[in-house]
């Protein structure tokens, strides 16, 4: 079944065309590891799981890269402010993601990468771009000119018709501000000892050539799927086209997908902003990752979601019941192959992971499908969800004597009949004998009282 992506590069739905069939290659730029990542920052290593998810549901072998950024202009400060070894300050935060990722559900990539030990690609990439005459060594470092490079600034929609040969050091700048920028950056005071030496100076990587370097490293010069949340549009990834396809010549990716922020009163949720959250800060409030990772399905992963606590908490309640609702189903039953149809057809509309959830309720209500089924259905809808439908604790089904349930098929003809006075004299002949009989589309259910 096809699968259509929103491709940040055409600005519209493409049908999504691997470079190898029955493959797919993807690049998800990771963490920067100098301090525990927000609830914000977890949006999008949740689609990047979710795009994952949905590919191997429609049978591609997926072959999925993350980089762990772990030196670059935070990181490096970071450690100074600590007084704490760059590797010790970056390992911490790296075990800590790990834990939070597994708490989250969200499936190790294929390869989990760290800058630091690509340090020689990235090398060899910047030597590259000297060679071909679009970097070129400045006081403090080596920088890309990007009048020299085709189309600069493209996926962000930039005009740059003037041309500028300012330059900008920082790793992080706004669109105003584009203009040629580091690609390595020589070795200083402050930097300490993180350094590496090159031909053309010891220093150390910028942040944009880190992902370009490795990303063809693992993946080859041209990949499928390249992804991140909006804020790397410009400059990073835009820095990152500039980079690959100035050295190889090649296109680097082929579709870019972006995910919308999570806010917080209308703002982007933000370390800088100081209105960020952690998942820690969830867990005080008894929402649990899979509860907030629940909440997060209900959105598009290209609309804005705003934080509340009301809404997690609902959203939580919800998945809670659902779980109860599997539990209490028993096993052996199959998938519903009319339900698995539309199923794939939602995801595969550029993920709308949102009209999967709500069809996952639609089938709990179906009257036609029996629970056994329905299970099955469920279990198999979370290979995509990733929300531990299978290991839902199992409601013991309760015996139910003979006689109440003949009386209950009885008040269910008189209510059939709208033989109201009937029904309601045999609802207290079943209450009389300890159990309660609740109504609910298509039948009802009894349990003891
Ligand atoms: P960082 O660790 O800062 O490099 O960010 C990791 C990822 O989180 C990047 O893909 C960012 O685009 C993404 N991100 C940062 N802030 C938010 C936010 N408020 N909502 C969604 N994604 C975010
Ligand atoms: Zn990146």
């Amino acid at each position: 079944m096809e699968i259509k992506l929103y491709n940040t590069l055409s600005r519209r739905k493409e049908a999504f065309k691997p470079l190898n069939k029955g493959a797919v290659s993807m690049y998800h730029c990771g963490p920067t590891v100098y301090d525990t990542p927000h609830i914000g920052n977890y949006r999008t290593f949740i689609l990047n799981d979710l795009i994952r998810r949905t590919f191997e549901y429609n049978g591609y072998k997926v072959d999925q890269a993350m980089n762990i950024t772990d030196v670059d202009d935070k990181t490096i400060r970071r450690s100074r402010e600590e007084k704490v070894p760059l590797k010790e300050l970056t390992g911490k935060y790296e075990k800590l993601f790990l834990e939070e990722t597994e708490k989250l559900n969200i499936l190790r990539p294929t390869h989990l990468i760290r800058a630091t030990e690509y340090i020689p690609p990235m090398i060899e990439l910047v030597s590259t771009l000297i060679d071909r005459g679009v970097a070129y060594k400045a006081s403090d470092g080596v920088y890309v000119s990007i009048d020299k490079v085709k189309n600069y600034g493209s996926l962000a929609g930039l005009d740059l018709s003037h041309g500028s040969h300012e330059r900008i050091a920082n790793d992080e700048y706004d669109k105003e501000n584009a203009r040629d920028f580091a690609v390595w950056k020589f070795k200083t005071a402050d930097d300490g000892d993180v350094a590496w030496d090159a031909p053309f100076g010891a220093g150390r990587p910028g942040w944009h050539i880190e992902c370009s370097a490795m990303a063809m490293k693992i993946l080859g010069t041209t990949i499928d799927i390249h992804t991140g949340g909006m804020d790397l549009i410009f400059p990073h990834h835009t820095n990152e086209i500039a980079q690959s396809e100035s050295a190889t010549g090649q296109t680097f990716v082929h579709y870019w997908l972006h995910g919308a922020f999570m806010n917080v009163s209308e703002e982007k949720m933000a370390k800088s902003k100081n209105n960020f959250l952690k998942l820690s800060d969830l867990l005080d409030e008894s929402i649990s990752p899979l509860g907030y990772r629940y909440w997060l399905l209900t959105a598009h992963y290209r609309s804005p979601v705003n934080f509340s606590f009301e809404a997690v908490r609902a959203a939580q309640t919800a998945l809670i019941r659902l779980l109860q609702l599997i539990g209490s189903y028993p096993e052996g039953g199959s998938v519903s192959v009319d339900y698995q149809k539309r199923f794939n057809e939602s995801i595969n509309d550029d993920l709308n992971i949102p009209q999967a959830v709500a069809l996952a309720w639609e089938l709990i209500k179906d009257s036609n499908v029996n629970d056994a089924d329905k299970r099955a259905t469920l279990i198999d809808f979370d290979r995509v969800f990733g929300l531990k439908f299978e290991s839902a604790p199992r409601v013991e089904e309760e015996e139910i004597p003979e006689e109440v349930k003949v009386l209950a098929e009885a008040r269910e003809e008189a209510r059939q009949a709208k033989d109201w006075k009937k029904a309601d004299a045999l609802r207290k002949e079943i209450e009389a004998r300890g159990f309660a009989v609740k109504d609910e589309t298509g039948g009802f259910k009894l349990r003891s009282a």
